[in-house]
C-alpha cells in the first residue's frame, strides 16, 4: 500500500466550467461522505482500504453550468490522491470483488461485450476506408484501457493496438493479455509509434480531473481524418440527491467526476475541434428483429452518450 493512502486526502476544486469556462454555476447537489446515503452507496465500490475513515466529513458539491449545461464536480480528488484511488484504492483485489458484486462473468456477458466491439470494428472499417483508404493497417489507441479487452479484440481483427492506463493493477492486467499497454500520453508519445488512426475513450472521460487538456492532447496525437469514439454514463434527468444506487453511481463524487449528457457530451468534443457524425448501424446477430430495430436508427436516430467524431 502506498504511505499516501493513509495521509490526510486533499481536494481541489475546479471553480470554472471545464467547457466554456463560465464562472455562473448552479448546485445540483450538496453533500458529505459522511452522509449516511453516500456511505452506503459507496460501500458498493468495495474500496482496499477504509475509505470512509480518510474521507472524514468532506464535502462535495456536483453543479450545473448556467452557460452551457454541463454538469461536474467543483470539489474533487487532488490529481495525487486521484492516482491513490486508482493504484491503492481500487487495486486488483477491488476489480475481483467489484466483478464478484456483479455477479459472475456469465457466457451471455461475455458474448454481449465482444459483439459490441465487433460492431465498433465493422464501423471504424467502413469510417476509414472512406477516409484513409492508403492506409495499408490502422493503428488504434485505447484510452483508459482498462483491461485491455477490446485492444486485444481489435488487434485480432487486424487493427495495431495500444492501450493508456493509469491504473496500475489494470494496466498489469492488459500486459497479460498481449497488448502494449502505455502508463501515459508521454510515454505513449515518446515511443512513437507512427500516425495513429483511431482514438476510443469507453466509460473514461467521466474520470479525468482535466478532461479538456487530455482530450486536447489525444486530438493532437490523431492523425486529421482519424476517429475518436467516445463513451460515458448518460447522466439526463439527474437534477438533485441521486435517490437511486444507479444514479448515484451515474454522478459518483470520487470516480465520476464529470457529468455529461448527450447534448453536453457533443458540445465537450467539438469543443475540442471534433465534427461528430452518425454512429453507422452495424449488424453482427442472426435475428431479423436485431437487425431492423437497428436499421430503425437510421431514421429515428438516438439520444445517446456513445458518440463517433472525426478530426477534419
Ligand atoms: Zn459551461
Amino acid at each position: 500500500m502506498n504511505e499516501r493512502s493513509t495521509g490526510t486526502v486533499e481536494f481541489r476544486d475546479r471553480d470554472t466550467c471545464l467547457n466554456c469556462s463560465s464562472s455562473s454555476l448552479t448546485p445540483v447537489w450538496t453533500a458529505r461522505f459522511s452522509d449516511d446515503d453516500v456511505q452506503r452507496n459507496l460501500g458498493h465500490g468495495g474500496y482496499s482500504v477504509g475509505v470512509a475513515e480518510l474521507l472524514g466529513d468532506n464535502e462535495f458539491q456536483l453543479v450545473r453550468c448556467d452557460t452551457c449545461d454541463l454538469m461536474f464536480h467543483r470539489r474533487v480528488l487532488s490529481p495525487e490522491w486521484l492516482d491513490v484511488l486508482y493504484s491503492d484504492w481500487i487495486d486488483r483485489n477491488q476489480i475481483e470483488h467489484f466483478h464478484a458484486g456483479v455477479g459472475p462473468r456469465t457466457h451471455m456477458h461475455d458474448f454481449e461485450q465482444g459483439r459490441q466491439c465487433v460492431k465498433h470494428a465493422l464501423r471504424f472499417d467502413t469510417i476509414l476506408r472512406a477516409r484513409l483508404p492508403s492506409v495499408e493497417r490502422y493503428n488504434l489507441l485505447d484510452f483508459g484501457c482498462g483491461d485491455g479487452e477490446f485492444a486485444a479484440l481489435l488487434g485480432q481483427l487486424g487493427f495495431r493496438s495500444y492501450g493508456i492506463d493509469v491504473g496500475a493493477a489494470r494496466a498489469e492486467r492488459s500486459g497479460e493479455r498481449g497488448v502494449t499497454i502505455f502508463r501515459s500520453l508521454g510515454e505513449f508519445r515518446q515511443a512513437d509509434i507512427g500516425e495513429l488512426h483511431v482514438i476510443t475513450l469507453f466509460q473514461n472521460l467521466e474520470h479525468l480531473d482535466d478532461p479538456r487538456r487530455v482530450l486536447d492532447d489525444l486530438v493532437d496525437c490523431l492523425t486529421p481524418g482519424g476517429l475518436v469514439v467516445v463513451e460515458v454514463p448518460d447522466c439526463s434527468g439527474i437534477t438533485g440527491r441521486p435517490g437511486t444506487l444507479l444514479d448515484f453511481h451515474k454522478v459518483h463524487p470520487l470516480e465520476h467526476i464529470n457529468n455529461f449528457t448527450p447534448g453536453t457530451l457533443t458540445a465537450f468534443c467539438e469543443g475540442s475541434g471534433l465534427t461528430r457524425i452518425t454512429r453507422i448501424p452495424a449488424h453482427v446477430t442472426t435475428s431479423i428483429r436485431d437487425l431492423v430495430r437497428t436499421e430503425a436508427t437510421r431514421v429515428v436516430k438516438p439520444q445517446v452518450t456513445n458518440q463517433y467524431f472525426l478530426k477534419s
